[in-house]
Parts: C-alpha cells; structure tokens; sequence
C-alpha cells in the first residue's frame, strides 16, 4: 500500500531562492558567526517592522532573554506575563530568577486581558510593589489590545516586551505586530510563519539597546585587542549563513501570510456553520497572519479537541491543543495569576475547548480536502440552521 506523506501542523515551507543567499556566504566564505548577511537581514525586518534596528539571535527565547537583560530584571523582581502562551516567553524569567506573574485572556482576542493588567497592577501598588517589565504575547497570529495594554504600562511607567513569535506579519491598527512595545520578539523557529531552520531577533526603536543586545549576545566582549571581559555574557548570535536564508525567506514573507490567511477561510468556509465551532476571532482593526487556523468547541454539543486530534492522528495528520496555561504547569505553581473572569478564567476555557489545525502554507488545497473530510466525519454532523447561522 502506497505510504500517505504525514501533514504536519506548520512545517518549514522555503522560497528556493535560499540557496542563492547561502551560496552567496560560502563564496566568500563567510560561514561562522556573524558577517554581512546577518547585517542586512537584521535591516530587512527591522525595515519591515517600522523599527530603528533588529539584533539577530539564535532563538526567539535568547531574544526574550536579552530584552529582559536590557531592562535590568533582576533576582527577585515581578514581570507580569500573559498566562495562555508557549513556555518559552516565560523560561528567561526564570534564567533571571525573577517571578512570573502571569495574567489571563480575553475572549475577543485571546490574549493578554487588559482588565486582569489592571487588577494585577493594582494589587501590586496595593503591597507596594511594581513589576519590571510585562511582556505581553501576540498568540497565533492575532494582536492583544495593544492601546489598553501600552496606556496601563504607560500609567505605571513599566516597559513592555512584544513576545510577537508567532505574529510576524500580522497588523495592528496599521502597525506591524512587535513594534509597538520598548522591545519586539520575532522567532524563525522551523514551525513560524517564515524559519531560518532556528533563530530570533529583538527589535526596537532604541538603537543603543540593540547595539548592546549585541554586545551581550557575544559573549560581551570589550572592545580590546585581547580577550577582555567585565561582565556576563552570551553565545547568542545567528550565523551568518542561517542569516542568508532569513533574508531569502522575509522576501516572502507577505505572500505567507495571505496564504495562511487563504487557509484559514477555506477551513472557514467549510466548517463554520457547523454547530459547536467558534473559529478563533480576528479582532476589529488587526489583521491576524492566521499562523495557524485555531478553534474552540463547544464539547456539549461536539466531539472533544481530543476526540478530533485522536481522529486525525490515524490519518497521519497533525492537530494540537491550544497552549496550556502557564500558570497551571506545576513548573509555575507557586506563581501568581489574576483574572477578570466571575468563574473559569478565559485562558483555561480556551486550553479545555481549543485545537489547532494543520497550516502550513506547503499544504495542497486537495490536503486540506482531505484534512475537512477527515473533519466531518468525527464532528458529529449537526449544522446550525440557516437562520441561525450567522451571515458573514
Ligand atoms: C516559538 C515561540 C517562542 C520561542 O521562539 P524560539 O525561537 O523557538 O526560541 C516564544 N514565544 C512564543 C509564543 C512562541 O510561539
């Protein structure tokens, strides 16, 4: 029996023009660390966010790591965090042995809830405390409510760190996601909307801050003929040759976007007037890179999450749940959290109902046939009648 090639959830999807750029590095024979590619890819996105500079880093994680070195976390300090994201925006709190406190969603965008900010900072001033930092996640492509959130971070005079991994490309109120906040986060991670197979960069539009994420990423080398040292440092930088493929890959990086946007309505336009699914919202005034197509279910009415990953597993396709709360991982269990919900908080709702399906943009539209096919037949096969139905 012929083998079915297995769909992943959001596989590396390159342009073929990344070779050009790497044949560009071995010519000259600028393989290790650092060199002209990094230089100019480090242009293009901070050209493509609308920010002053870019450091390209090894990993998205190094980049939160480094903005939360540049704002002077220290051992001890608070950093508020939204709650429903990877673990990996809250790790370099803990390289810093600061504490996470996290905060809940919303349900319009998912993200971090301006009203839990407020309550968490309130409380704070109440034991006379202040957090460092907040950094604030663009979850799946789709922007938090950057105007609420930046005004409290504004009132209370805290900084704020964009984790926009998953959000390149994406839009809010016209600005691009990531440059809104005193630091921005892009991953390029082998999963994200474009890859360099692994890598990161923090932007911002304090160029002195950049100019020393670099100096921290290697290895915070003085300026000195010898080896001179005064402080603690990283191996963080990208190389030069991966920094030829990023250059190669943000080329198309808006064409990527409309075709995850592309996929997100077909999964759209097949499932939504099925009963018991909520596609994830796009909220007015942002426009969502739809990194990936994500979904609650209402499990009264629906197969569970679960029950559908399960289903489309034996098929050889992967789906996944939505984040688990960071804030129920035992790693954080001692941690704060605060909420604007009466009962079950936003993010936990999101975590028991949500599922991720697959999005990448390598996909063939007669795959994701297959994959809605696949769908339907474990949905329980009830769809809302057309007067119910909303019209779109
Ligand atoms: C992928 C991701 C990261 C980490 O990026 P890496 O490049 O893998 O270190 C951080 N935050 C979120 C929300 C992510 O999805």
């Amino acid at each position: 029996m012929k083998e079915r090639k297995r769909i992943y959830l959001s596989p590396p999807h390159m342009s073929g023009k990344e070779y050009l750029k790497i044949e560009e590095a071995f010519k000259s024979n600028w393989i290790a660390p650092l060199g002209p590619l990094v230089n100019e890819f480090e242009q293009a996105v901070a050209h493509y966010a609308g920010v002053k500079a870019g450091a390209a880093l090894s990993s998205g994680t190094a980049a939160i790591h480094l903005a939360l070195k540049l704002i002077g976390v220290q051992k001890g300090d608070m950093v508020f965090c939204s709650t429903l994201t990877f673990v990996a925006t809250a790790n370099p709190i803990l390289y810093e042995q600061a504490t996470p406190v996290f905060i809940d969603s919303e349900k319009d965008t998912w993200n971090m809830c301006p009203l839990a900010l407020e309550k968490a900072f309130e409380e704070s001033k109440r034991l006379g405390k202040r957090p460092r930092a907040v950094i604030v996640v663009h979850l799946y492509g789709q922007s938090a409510k950057m105007d609420e959130i930046m005004a409290l971070c504004e009132a209370y005079d805290v900084p704020v760190i964009e984790d926009a991994a998953e959000s390149l490309g994406a839009l809010y109120k016209g600005e691009k996601s990531g440059s809104m906040g005193r630091f921005g986060v892009y991953s390029f991670n082998g999963n994200k909307i474009i890859t360099t197979s692994g890598g990161g960069m923090l932007v911002s539009d304090d160029e002195a801050a950049i100019e020393r994420c670099r100096f921290l990423a290697s290895q915070a080398r003085e300026r000195a003929m010898h080896y001179e040292h005064q402080e603690i440092g990283y191996n963080y930088r990208m190389s030069n040759l991966l920094a030829g493929v990023g250059i190669a890959q943000m080329e198309i990086l808006d064409e990527r976007v409309e075709q995850k946007r592309h996929i997100f309505k077909r999964y759209h336009d097949a499932l939504s007037k099925v009963e018991g699914l909520y596609f994830m919202p796009e909220y007015q005034n942002t426009k969502s890179n739809r990194w990936l197509t994500t979904l609650t279910i209402d499990c009264e009415k629906q197969t569970s999450p679960v029950d559908i990953i399960a289903a489309l597993e034996k098929e050889q396709i992967e789906a996944r749940r939505v984040w688990k709360p960071l804030h129920q991982q035992p790693l954080f269990r001692d941690c704060l959290f605060y909420s604007a919900a009466k009962g079950t908080p936003v993010s936990e709702l999101l975590f028991e109902t949500g599922l991720c399906l697959p999005s990448g943009t390598s996909m063939t539209e007669a795959e994701q046939d297959r994959i809605i096919d696949i769908l339907r037949h474990a949905l329980r096969e009830k769809t809302i009648p057309s007067s119910q139905a909303a019209h779109s």
